[in-house]
């Protein structure tokens, strides 16, 4: 099914005809007083969609769901999934997919809404999402794309003039998101859950058609795609590893089987490097600290093969052997991702064997307590010739001289460098500020910043102070999620 939509672009229900079982057909709340905080006309573009149009109260009503061309079927969609190890059935409480289109470069990608109101799904929440949750998602994801991490988008930011309320009144909003799917592990387990073997076919059958097509022809399919999903996610997780990205809230219903980032509520960047570093402040135990981000993907890709068992074998115990072998993949996959990162951001050449020199150069960060950003950016400057911006971080003098001379001796390659290690991340004071103002009705500083983390590599005059650590007095960051 296809529906006009405002500017070239139309909307189509894959999801919603192809899986009815996870589609619960769902209207949007309405929005009192609609204003648009951000459109990403970038992204607009890529999705065929006119920005003028857009702009206007019939592109409001799009983009918060409240007037939708005739003919589409937004939907709440069900999953299940494994919250901090516990299982929960699940589901869209407070978004809700509009339908799919079909981009510039012939890829269908979903619309979908958070913040939209009420499901059926809701359990005790409001539906509801705040200005300053929403407006985090749009800036920390459009930095995650700019820095070539594969992850949702964020299109668009409405204020809806509805107050929402926390600890405090907050001014509401609805985010519209684009991703290539909203399939997660947690879809999977939802199908595993009642125990629907058909369903979980064509869910998988609908997942390899939208993300891995070439394996429709596979002798194992099943297989082949699961292996896929290994293998995106330790990619993933590397990247996220190399740049210092913290997610915060890794359930199972929060990783996505396209291998794009998804669901920015508590995640944050490192300051210093401090492997055990936790933000959420729900994440008392540190199960989602940034060094057990890669076991806790493992994690999930375990539950996830447990899904898939009646796809692989009918014989259980074959299963269970078939999805062993493939999980084992996940380690080896994601050391060789991560060690060829860091032979980039090393500056060193393919046939270098970086894994010792990063791990050492890291525990020197850790011990020093080094701004994790900074270091890799004074790094090229250290290749360039000039080692004292580096050797200004450190404590231990005689530890980091002796490493810089063994790097140095390999011959780094500068440029290189300041190709792959960002100079500006959103950083936590800077993502606050920006939030702050925004909810208080100044779009001025949150604008700035998303400038800056468009173009993290290259280094601009007047951008300064979006490179610079946080100040001694902003103190140990901590985030909220499901804000
Ligand atoms: P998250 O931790 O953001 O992935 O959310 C976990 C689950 O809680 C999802 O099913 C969300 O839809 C739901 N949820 C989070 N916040 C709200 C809210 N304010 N109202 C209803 N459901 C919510
Ligand atoms: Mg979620």
């Amino acid at each position: 099914m296809t529906t006009a939509l405002p500017g070239v672009a139309s909307l189509q229900a894959r999801f919603a005809t192809e899986l009815p079982e996870l589609a619960e057909p769902w209207q949007a709340a309405a929005t009192p007083a609609p204003r648009l905080l951000v459109l990403n006309e970038p992204l607009a573009a890529e999705l065929g969609l006119d920005v003028e149009r857009l702009r206007s109260a019939e592109g409001l009503g799009l983009l918060t769901g409240t007037e939708l061309p005739a003919g589409s079927t937004p939907v709440a969609q069900a999953y299940a999934g494994h919250q901090f190890g516990g299982f929960t059935k699940l589901g869209d409480g407070r978004a809700l997919l509009l339908g799919e289109v079909i981009d510039a470069d012939g890829n269908l990608r979903d619309i979908h809404l958070k913040g939209s109101g009420r499901t059926p799904h809701a359990r005790g929440g409001d539906g509801l999402a705040a200005v300053g949750p929403m407006l985090r998602e749009y800036v920390v994801s459009e930095a995650m794309h700019a820095l070539g991490i594969p992850t949702t988008r964020s299109l668009a930011v409405v204020a809806t003039g509805r107050d929402v309320h926390r600890e405090t009144v907050l001014p509401g909003a609805v985010l519209t998101r684009v991703a290539s799917s909203h399939l997660r592990v947690g879809s999977f387990q939802y199908a595993q859950g009642i125990r629907d073997d058909d369903l979980l076919r064509r869910l998988a059958d609908h997942a390899i058609a939208r993300h891995y097509p070439e394996l429709a022809a596979d002798p194992e399919p099943y297989l082949s795609f699961y292996r896929a999903v290994v293998a995106a996610q330790a990619s993933l997780i590397a990247r996220w590893m190399l740049v210092g990205f913290v997610h915060g809230v890794m359930n199972t219903d929060n990783m996505t089987i396209s291998g794009e980032t998804i669901d920015y509520g508590p995640c944050a960047f490192l300051d210093v490097f401090e492997p055990n570093t936790v933000f959420s402040s729900i994440d008392s135990g540190g199960r989602y600290a940034y060094v057990n981000q890669p076991g806790a993907a493992e994690w999930n890709l375990a539950r996830f093969a447990e899904a898939l068992l009646p796809l692989f074998a009918d014989d259980r115990d074959r299963a269970v052997e078939i999805a062993s072998e493939a999980l084992a993949s996940f380690r080896t996959e994601y050391d060789a991702a991560w060690s060829a990162g860091m032979r980039a951001k090393l500056g060193l050449g393919p046939a270098v064997d970086a894994q010792a020199l990063a791990s050492e150069v890291l525990d020197l960060l850790r011990a020093s307590h080094v701004d994790h950003t900074t270091f890799w950016r004074h790094l090229a400057t250290a290749a360039r010739g000039d080692a004292e911006p580096v050797r200004g971080l450190f404590l231990d003098l005689p530890a980091i001289d002796a490493w810089l001379a063994r790097w140095r001796a390999l011959g780094p390659d500068a440029e290189a460098m300041d190709r792959v290690n960002p100079l500006y991340i959103p950083r936590n004071h800077l993502v606050e500020e920006a939030l702050a103002a925004a909810t208080a009705g100044d779009l001025e500083p949150l604008h700035q910043l998303v400038g800056a983390v468009r173009s993290p590599f290259v280094e601009r005059p007047g951008f300064e102070r979006f490179a610079e650590p946080a100040p001694d007095d902003f103190g140990q960051y901590q985030t909220f999620c499901g804000t």
